[in-house]
């Protein structure tokens, strides 16, 4: 593809995707594909000659488009969002067109750079402890996933405990509403099942302390090594947090490395009013949040914290003869392959710069604000309604409930609503009861869209029709 082409195509997908933003609304927000409808409406086999862009973008409207759920739809309310945003968008298209590789300082040192000095504004953004910035011992870094984040936090500690020779008797803990990745990291690490310990949770779904002290004091005595805890702001489930502060105070003096997951909460730390969520973090040895959850980034990105890197660097690094170079013998640089597992990076620093100068710390403020607003003005109708029940006080930006005629009234009316293409709910179970999440956090979600849903589950409700979005 020549400049030129690149230009006229790229011109004709820029309009097609804002466009699509523009009307991302009118499709029914959940993909109504069958298994298999996808594929079935693709060719056997590559083509043999070049096709002309134009027929792709046409397969793209009319392959892709039906098989796609619509996240960016301000009616998405499932699961947590993956909020984009228009700078994202376009600091994720530079930098596919830098196409740069930044494993090391000297691949291009910018890459590195940008993304070590944005991690410090993130620092002043969330009101995060000043043990995270990267001018003293510790520091942040962009991983792809929370998940990432997760297993070289578990690395390091493994390091920092003895390594992998050690690790027979090394224990881990973490809730048992803890994300699933933390089982992930342990096993991807070749801890056994029971190296982990479950710890159980109170009636708020937060880490219950003193199980957590029984745990520990068992293991210590049976001399096994309590090496990494994991505490969470923001449970998958309901948003539950974890009292991180106690949780370290407890740990730390046995040595323990304590990980806080707040792969969604810990963009309301934008917010001063909110920044109960980073509290006791200043004990912490790291913390994660998702800019791909809920700070208009698009996926993936993750900035992870350390508050000593030096455990994560000698756990990670390997330096073959090919990348050897002046600046990193010299200790003058970050090299960021040795704060992740792959060794291979991309420029992801320049969606989160061009967010962060986009909204400014007002915008982002107001906009995290308000969705946590609309959230609560939800959580009082369900309040007050008699066909409802909230299950959680909605203190951020999710709010849980159910129906009062038990769960399986909660689950007609939640797939009603989902079926009608009108909105997207998901669902847990707390003590084994169903639970309908409206996770409030769309870049365009507004008032009209939370009314839109609170009418709809009414009329489900109530056995009304409802009339879908075709
Ligand atoms: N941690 C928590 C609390 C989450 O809610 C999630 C995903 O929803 C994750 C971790 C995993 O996030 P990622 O997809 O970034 O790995």
């Amino acid at each position: 593809m020549t400049p030129d082409d690149l230009r006229r195509h790229g011109h004709r997908l820029v309009d097609w995707v804002a466009d699509y933003l523009e009307g991302v609304g009118d499709y029914p927000v959940a993909s109504r594909s069958a298994p298999g409808d996808v594929r079935a409406a693709l060719p056997p086999h590559p083509p043999t000659s070049p096709e002309p862009f134009d027929a792709v973008l046409d397969d793209v409207a009319s392959v892709v488009l039906p098989g796609i759920t619509h996240w960016q739809s301000p009616d998405f309310f499932a699961y947590f969002p993956a909020n984009a945003s228009g700078p994202s968008i376009l600091g994720e298209l530079l930098s596919a067109g830098l196409g740069v590789q930044g494993m090391l300082w000297a691949t291009s040192p910018a890459c590195t750079e940008l993304e070590t000095h944005v991690l410090d504004w993130v620092v002043d953004l969330l009101g995060l402890p000043d043990r995270f910035r990267s001018d003293g011992p510790g520091g942040g870094v962009i991983e792809d996933s929370a998940s990432s984040a997760t297993l070289v936090a578990v690395l390091a500690a493994r390091h920092r405990a003895g390594g992998a020779a050690a690790m027979g008797e090394m224990v881990g803990y973490a809730s048992a509403e803890a994300h699933s990745s933390v089982r992930k990291a342990f096993t991807v690490a070749g801890f056994r099942d029971d190296q982990l310990r479950v710890v159980d949770v109170d009636e708020h779904q937060a880490l219950r302390l003193d199980h957590l002290r029984t745990l520990v004091e068992e293991d210590v005595a049976a001399g096994r090594r309590p090496f990494f805890a994991c505490a969470t702001v923001g449970t998958t489930g309901t948003m539950a947090v974890d009292p991180v502060r106690a949780v370290a105070e407890l740990v730390v003096p046995h040595g323990t490395w304590v990980h806080v997951d707040a792969a969604m909460a810990g963009a309301a730390g934008v917010v001063p009013e909110l920044r109960w969520v980073n509290d006791g973090l200043e004990l912490v040895d790291s913390w994660c949040f998702d800019p791909h959850k809920w700070l208009f980034t698009n996926f993936d990105c993750d900035c992870l914290y350390v508050a000593d890197r030096s455990a994560l660097v000698e756990a990670l690094s390997i330096v073959p003869e090919y990348l050897r170079n002046a600046a990193s013998d010299a200790g003058d640089v970050i090299d960021y392959r040795d704060w992740q597992v792959p060794l291979g990076r991309r420029f992801r620093a320049l969606k989160l710069w061009f967010v962060i100068r986009h909204y400014g710390a007002e915008g982002l403020r107001h906009h995290i604000g308000r969705h946590v607003e609309l959230a609560q003005g939800f959580a009082a109708r369900v309040e007050v309604d008699p066909r409802f029940e909230l299950v959680r006080p909605a203190e951020l930006s999710l709010v849980c409930f159910r129906a009062a005629a038990g769960d399986d009234e909660s689950e007609r009316i939640m797939h009603a609503v989902n079926a009608s293409g009108r909105a997207l709910l998901s669902h847990t179970r707390v003590d084994e009861r169903f639970v309908i999440r409206a996770s409030i956090g769309q870049t365009t979600t507004e008032q009209r869209h939370v009314d839109a849903l609170w009418e709809l589950l009414g009329a489900a409700a109530d056995g009304r029709p409802i009339e879908p979005r075709l």
